[in-house]
């Protein structure tokens, strides 16, 4: 009986609610795909970014700077409230670092430090590598990682099931004897670049210098390991960590023209790994958020409800930022209506994964129609990205947007991570996803349930 009603229940409410979001945005949402698709704004506002300022790592003058041009730029543009919240960051400088293959012949091996880990000691760590493709492997080889430098070769299976080599990787070799550690880097595909990225040590267990190999030298080493031949590498880095320091979440928004205090966030994080530009990760979700906003008031759509864009700063080492701005917007985060984060690449938008109510994600599911004509009406569960989350924690209703992932890991945390790898239409249509979203739960009548 309680099924029967249900289906009643939605189906009066498709009815309804979804021909009215229909009715009532479907224009609306055509000129904001038009002006997005045409609009050239977002593209030179990224490529700025990148060859302006560069790589953003947290508590680097780069980010500083990037933070002061936007924060410059989004009062030009005419937003209310422009502010650079201030939060501390921890620092992390990566310094000189090099690997050497010694045995059984020699090369320089392309290397990346990873975030957080120590140097070596002075005139480097020269010793035997010992290669494991798992934790199962290192378990067995028992107190043969004594001495040696452990090389996790683990394969890609999907970021969040091969990350943890890269995060605790460390820790588990020096608990075993290793003297340092590296790991193949984590991405499925690779034209020798290695992949930085965020580590940490556990308490009470040696911490021994942690960097990334290129997945062509990781896999060459286990080669050679398992034709019986020794290896001997030459590590040596600089790495440390300082003393924390000053950063900004960026915060920039328009007033409601009905109820100012019910706030829709929209963002990415500023800050990014001190490689490449951070151009997909996470420049172009940043500034997509941003472009959303800003064409939404350039079309003069005045939606009822306030729509803020949040950049926040240290998302890669630290997630300071989030946390501050949950924090610093305790006293208004019961007027959170929506949060909407974007960082996973400004690829081709499939649509957004939500985290929230049944209720509200009919209502979503119904805005994601008007998304047809760019391709990114395909919702899906699981909103709750980094920056997001501690929102979602608090209740809020939360959403990222869903691109073609197929080539983020090609890139993500590499020298590669560049401009260049931005197409103009995949970007726009981003900014048309973001701004429709943002723009039609600002604007409806209801406010989208809890
Ligand atoms: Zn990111």
């Amino acid at each position: 009986m309680k099924f029967k009603n249900h289906i009643v229940f939605v189906a009066l409410f498709s009815l309804i609610f979804g021909n009215s979001i229909k009715e009532s945005y479907e224009n609306v949402s055509l000129n904001i795909i038009e002006k997005s698709l045409m609009d050239s704004t977002a593209y030179n506002r990224l490529a700025y970014i990148c060859d302006t300022f560069g790589p953003r790592l947290s508590g680097s003058k780069n980010l500083e700077k990037a933070i002061d041009w936007i924060l410059k730029e989004m009062k030009n543009d005419g937003f209310s409230n422009v502010q650079g919240e201030r939060v501390k960051v921890p620092v992390w400088i990566r310094g000189e670092e090099s690997a050497t293959l010694l045995k059984p012949f020699y090369k320089e091996l392309s290397i990346l430090g990873l975030g957080g880990s120590v140097g070596t000691r002075r005139g480097g760590i020269t010793a035997e590598v010992l290669v494991v493709n798992d934790w199962e492997e290192l378990e067995i080889v028992g107190d043969n990682a004594k001495g040696k430098i452990v090389l996790f070769n683990a394969p890609f299976v999907s970021y969040g099931k091969t990350v943890g080599y890269r995060y605790s990787g460390a820790s588990a070799a020096a608990k075993q004897g290793a003297v340092a550690s590296m790991i193949r880097s984590i991405g499925p595909w690779s034209m020798n670049t290695p992949h930085t990225g965020v580590m940490a040590y556990k308490e009470n267990i040696h911490k021994i210098p942690h960097v990334a190999l290129t997945m062509e030298d990781a896999m060459m080493l286990r080669r050679i390991q398992d034709r019986g031949d020794k290896i001997i590498v030459k590590m040596s880095m600089d790495a440390k960590m300082v003393a924390d320091r000053w950063s900004r979440n960026v915060v920039g928004e328009i007033k409601g023209s009905e109820y100012p205090d019910e706030i829709i966030v929209l963002g990415g994080h500023i800050d990014s790994w001190d490689v490449g530009q951070g151009a997909q990760d996470d420049g172009g979700g940043c500034i997509a958020a941003w472009e959303a906003v800003r064409i939404i008031k350039e079309l003069d759509l005045k939606p009822k409800r306030t729509i803020r864009c949040v950049l926040w700063t240290n998302e890669e080492n630290g997630g300071k930022g989030n946390k501050a701005y949950r924090d610093m917007h305790k006293d208004e985060l019961d007027k959170h209506v929506l949060a909407i984060e974007s960082d996973g690449g400004v690829f081709s938008p499939k649509g957004f994964g939500f985290s929230g109510s049944e209720s509200a994600k009919l209502i979503v599911e119904k805005i994601h129609e008007l998304m047809k004509p760019i391709g990114a009406h395909t919702i899906s569960d699981g909103g709750r990205a980094a920056d997001v989350t501690p929102l979602n924690d608090e209740g809020i209703p939360v959403m990222s947007l869903k691109v073609d992932g197929s080539k983020y890991f090609w890139y993500h945390h590499t020298n590669a991570d560049t401009f260049d790898k931005i197409d103009f239409n995949e970007f726009n249509r981003c900014v048309a996803a973001m701004a429709i979203m943002a723009y039609v739960v600002a604007d409806m009548d209801e406010r989208l349930p809890r």
